[in-house]
């Protein structure tokens, strides 16, 4: 049976008028389940007992298993969800001051294995259905409480290869967009990218203004390559002229994400070979200080080299930020996510 979450509102609303039914309903059930956080169609109490149990007998509204929930030192908080087939997926909540994102995973497992990332290390799964996406959203926010009050960003920053799953992603990112659903703006929604360039291009067309974060790195080929395997199938100097593109149509500011890897991209030359690409454009640079995964090689440099990568770029007039590191605690930190052996059941 479909999940009513995988369904847009017109696709609601197409439904009713199948059924002889007011189409304003649509926008009250759509109340009922995102804003209002309704557990069943029984619960709809402002729709007819007829009208709710056809709902109940052609949808199903699922809901998913939180199987454990961490909370690390500086606030960050965890969660590990089970799903239907056994599966599970992580989500992150990440409060700081004024603003609560939320980080959600977009597959389970990821087929990208990039060199560093603790999510690639099992491999590749399944898709998640538009519903598992927005559910992972709905039990934070309204069954368990996710953070200190209302969800103000949300990030495909979790498991998995967003714009590899795109017309799940979007149909999630549309209803978390919209004002009958969760109602959070274009500009507070990130999609994170390895850098598959028919869904950047895709994505741009869309007419929506979502913060686009690109994987970078690496500047030079050979080493990104080597990083991310992905890098041979979508070659740097394609991925930048997308990402260009993305930047115009859009009017939106790209991000590249970098995280340093002791002895292997932050040196003089790397950075020099980010100037080379990145100046001159609406771009900016987000400095990551990598977080170890035991069972990976990687390091994150020392301070000194940190600071003095990131005001090479400063000093050469690029946008740059360094992102401090959350949830680290818990492995809830960026690139950290995954679903570790045994936890799953299959
Ligand atoms: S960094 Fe992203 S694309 Fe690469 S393996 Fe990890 S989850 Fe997949």
């Amino acid at each position: 049976m479909t999940d009513i979450k995988n369904c847009s509102l017109q696709e609601v609303e197409s439904v009713l008028k199948d059924w002889h039914e007011p189409l304003y309903h649509a926008k009250q059930i759509f109340s009922w389940l995102y804003q209002r956080g309704a557990c069943s169609f029984d619960a709809m109490t402002n729709l007819s007992a007829s009208l709710r149990s056809r709902l109940t007998e052609t949808f199903a509204h699922r809901a998913i298993a939180l199987i454990t929930l961490q909370e690390s030192r500086d606030g960050t908080r965890k969660f590990l969800f089970r799903l239907e087939d056994g599966s599970s997926v992580e989500s992150v909540v990440i409060p700081a001051r004024g603003r609560n994102t939320v980080c959600l995973s977009s597959q389970v497992g990821c087929k990208y294995a990039c060199d560093f990332c603790a999510s690639g290390l099992l491999g590749f799964k399944r898709n998640l259905k538009a519903w598992e996406i927005l559910a992972q959203l709905l039990a934070i926010t309204h069954t368990h409480r996710g953070g200190a009050g209302r969800v103000t960003h949300v990030v495909f920053m979790g498991t998995g290869e967003p714009l590899d799953n795109y017309d799940n992603v979007l149909k999630a990112i549309r209803i978390i967009n919209s004002k009958e659903g969760f109602g959070i703006g274009a500009r507070r929604i990130t999609v994170s990218t390895s850098g598959i360039i028919p869904g950047i291009k895709r994505l741009a067309s869309e007419g929506l203004q979502i913060e686009l974060s690109v994987s970078l790195h690496s500047a030079d080929s050979l080493t990104r390559s080597r990083l991310m395997p992905v890098n041979k199938k979508y070659p740097l100097n394609e991925l930048i002229a997308a990402c260009k593109k993305y930047a115009v149509d859009t009017n939106r500011q790209v991000t590249f994400e970098y995280a340093l890897l002791k002895g292997i991209n932050c040196s003089q030359e790397a950075a020099q070979d980010i100037i080379r690409l990145l100046k001159g454009w609406n771009a900016k640079v987000n400095l990551l200080i990598y977080n170890p995964v035991k069972e990976l090689p990687y390091k994150a440099p020392d301070k000194g080299e940190t600071e003095k990568f990131s005001h090479a770029l400063i000093r050469a007039g690029l946008v740059v930020t360094l992102r401090k590191s959350r949830g680290q605690d818990i492995e809830g930190a960026c690139g950290q996510l995954r679903i570790k052996r045994g936890e799953a059941t299959h």
